[in-house]
C-alpha cells in the first residue's frame, strides 16, 4: 500500500483541483492521499466527491501554521470535525490575518517592483487563504524572479525587509485543538532548517504531552543525515513516524509519493477519529 498523507490543492497554494489531485495520485501509483490545505478545509467536499469510488482513499485534514515561541512550525490535523468551534474560529482568524498580511507585503513590494494587490488576488483565484506562494507567482508573472523557489530564497524569505508575519497560534494549543475536535495531529517537517529557525528539542516532549500523534520524519525538507536521529527522538516520545511528499502540483518540485507512510501507522492514524476516510 502506497500512502502519501501530505498534499495541497489550489484551495491553498497547490496548483491542482482536488479532482486533478486524485488523478495525479492514481498516475503516481498511490493508494491513499491526504489533502491538507493550509489553514482551510475549503477543498474537503470537492475532494470527497472526487475520491469516492475512485480507488484512491482520501484522508482529509488541514496544515496549520503555528509557532513555538517566535519559531514558525506547521501542524497537520487529520480527520477532525470541521464544524468544531476551535476549527471554525481558527480558520476565520487565519483567513483575515493572512489577507491583511499579504496586502502589507504587497504594498512594500509595490514600492520597488511592478506588482499590485489586484493581480495577486487574481492569481490566488479559488484559494481561500492568500499566502506568499501567490505573491511569488505574481512576481514570477512580471519577471522579477524565475520561479516560486527563487522568490522564497530572496524577497519573500522571513529575513527579507519585505516580510510581514501573520497571526499564528501556539503549536501546543493547535495540537490540543485538533485532538479536542476528534482528529489526530502530526508535526510536519520539524527540521526544515532552510525555511528559518527550527523549534528547540524540548518541543517534541511538549507536543507529545499536548496529544501529538506523530511526526513527519521522511520529508524532503528534513536533512537526510539527520533523519535517523529524528526517528530516535520520535520513538522515545512514543510518537508515530510518518513520511510524505508535501506535493503542491507545479508550485514546488516535490513529487507525489516521494516519501510515504507505513500501513501500520496509517491504520493507527485513521482509527477512532471524528471523520472517516473517504473510500
Ligand atoms: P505563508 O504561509 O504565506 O507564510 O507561506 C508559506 C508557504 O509557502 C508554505 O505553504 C509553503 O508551502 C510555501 N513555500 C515555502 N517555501 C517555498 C518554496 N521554496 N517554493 C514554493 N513554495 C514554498
Ligand atoms: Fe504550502
Ligand atoms: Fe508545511
Ligand atoms: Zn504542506
Amino acid at each position: 500500500m502506497r500512502i502519501d498523507l501530505h498534499t495541497h490543492s489550489f484551495y491553498s497554494d497547490g496548483t491542482e483541483s482536488p479532482a486533478e489531485l486524485v488523478d495525479s495520485a492514481r498516475a503516481a501509483g498511490l493508494d491513499v492521499i491526504g489533502l491538507v490545505d493550509h489553514d482551510t478545509v475549503a477543498g474537503w467536499e470537492e475532494a470527497a466527491r472526487a475520491a469516492q469510488g475512485s480507488g484512491i482513499a482520501l484522508v482529509r485534514g488541514m496544515e496549520v501554521t503555528a509557532r513555538v515561541g517566535e519559531t514558525s512550525v506547521h501542524i497537520l490535523g487529520y480527520l477532525f470535525d470541521p464544524q468544531h468551534p476551535w476549527v471554525i474560529a481558527h480558520m476565520a482568524q487565519l483567513a483575515q490575518s493572512r489577507a491583511e498580511r499579504a496586502q502589507r507585503i504587497v504594498a512594500k513590494l509595490a514600492a520597488d517592483f511592478p506588482i499590485t494587490w489586484q493581480r495577486v488576488q487574481e492569481i490566488a483565484g479559488d484559494a481561500s487563504v492568500v499566502g506568499r506562494p501567490h505573491i511569488a507567482d505574481a512576481l514570477v508573472a512580471v519577471g522579477v524572479v524565475p520561479n516560486r523557489s527563487a522568490a522564497f530564497t530572496s524577497l519573500l524569505h522571513a529575513g527579507s525587509p519585505y516580510y510581514v508575519p501573520h497571526l499564528a497560534p501556539q503549536a501546543s494549543d493547535v495540537v490540543a485543538g485538533i485532538a479536542e475536535a476528534g482528529g489526530k495531529a502530526v508535526w510536519a517537517h520539524p527540521w526544515a532548517s532552510a525555511r528559518g529557525d527550527i523549534a528547540p528539542i524540548e518541543t517534541f516532549a511538549e507536543l507529545a504531552e499536548a496529544g501529538l500523534f506523530g511526526v513527519e520524519v521522511d520529508h524532503r525538507d528534513n536533512p537526510v543525515v539527520r533523519r535517523a536521529g529524528l526517528a530516535d527522538i520520535v520513538a522515545r516520545e512514543g510518537l508515530a513516524c510518518l513520511g510524505s511528499s508535501d506535493y503542491h502540483g507545479t508550485g514546488k518540485p516535490n513529487r507525489l509519493g516521494e516519501n510515504t507512510t507505513s500501513r501500520e501507522v496509517y491504520e493507527c492514524l485513521i482509527s477512532d477519529t471524528r471523520v472517516e476516510v473517504v473510500l
